[in-house]
């Protein structure tokens, strides 16, 4: 089967400067102490097993171990709070920041508004990594998943404190109409909101560039982990394009209707290692 793979796919900077310091990390310590991620390192599970084999523990946040002396602790793409950080560094391991500098720069900025006295939106997914982090640098802030949640939370706002000074961030995976859509909700009540641009180029070359590819595929394989934001965004571009597509988290995982298809797309999330791409690539040339 034919496979054309789009101009642009796979991992970001963010995500390739994160997974290199966790791989020097494992070449540097490895035997030496013990090795771990502050959550799951990125949204795929693929890499996360490789991780694994090199001596990579994930920890959980919530429930820490009480020392964690003699260790090296990689900090996950999606970054962590302060207070997860001086809990970490409080345990005797030694910490590798590996967030995302697009993650680091919002954190900031929600700090810095926080203490400036402005209440901060945060537009995108609640229970996401980048969120749960960004939310604890600005203990004020107000997440809002959409343009729904964004007029409720604004009018409830608005009804407390109509000259509060107003700020918007947004996750960096959010698209740009349901970032617009967000930011038109709060001006009804804040019309002086103070917007920043804080959507990833990362993640619209890839919606770009699997526009492109809609035009010449018959049906579309992302190759990525459904977990990944960003990968399930990509799905849904496809759909929105009419197009029949396919979340692959692995080669084995093609689905048997691909094969009835002429031509194939390959688009990948900006998580998806590229010995995992190749992998898939090479399978459906098989089909
Ligand atoms: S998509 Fe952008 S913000 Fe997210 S990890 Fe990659 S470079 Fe950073």
């Amino acid at each position: 089967m034919r496979v054309i793979r789009a101009r642009v796919l796979g991992f970001c900077a963010g995500v390739r400067r994160t997974v290199d310091l966790a791989l020097d990390a494992a070449r540097g310590q490895a035997g030496r102490t013990r090795l771990f991620t502050m959550g799951p390192l990125i949204h795929n599970g693929w890499t996360l097993r490789e991780l694994e084999s090199l001596g990579f523990s994930v920890l959980d946040e919530e429930n820490l171990p009480e020392t964690l002396a003699d260790s090296t602790t990689v900090i996950r793409a999606h970054g962590i709070g302060p207070e997860t950080r001086r809990q970490l560094l409080r345990r005797g391991t030694k910490v590798i920041d590996a967030t995302c500098p697009k993650v680091r720069k919002s954190q900031l900025r929600a700090r810095d508004l926080s203490k400036k006295g402005f209440v901060v939106f945060i537009a995108g997914e609640k229970n996401h990594g980048e969120l749960r982090g960004i939310r604890m640098f600005a203990p004020n802030s107000l997440v809002v998943e959409n343009r729904e949640e964004a007029f409720h939370a604004a009018k409830t706002l608005f009804s407390k404190n109509k000259t509060a000074k107003t700020a918007m961030i947004g996750q960096t995976t959010i698209s740009a109409p349901e970032y617009s859509a967000v930011c038109a909700a709060v001006t009804q009540f804040f019309p002086d909101l103070t917007v920043y641009d804080t959507i990833c180029s990362a993640t619209l070359a890839r919606q770009e560039a699997l526009a492109g590819l809609c035009t010449e595929a018959d049906a579309l394989v992302i190759a990525g982990d459904p977990a990944s934001s960003n990968t399930r965004r990509l799905l849904a571009a496809a759909a929105e394009r009419g197009k029949p597509a396919w979340i692959v988290p692995d080669a084995s995982a093609l689905p048997p209707e691909l094969a009835s298809f002429r031509v194939a797309g390959l688009s990948a999330g900006t998580s998806t290692p590229d010995a995992l791409i190749n992998e898939i690539e090479q399978a459906i040339t098989m089909l």
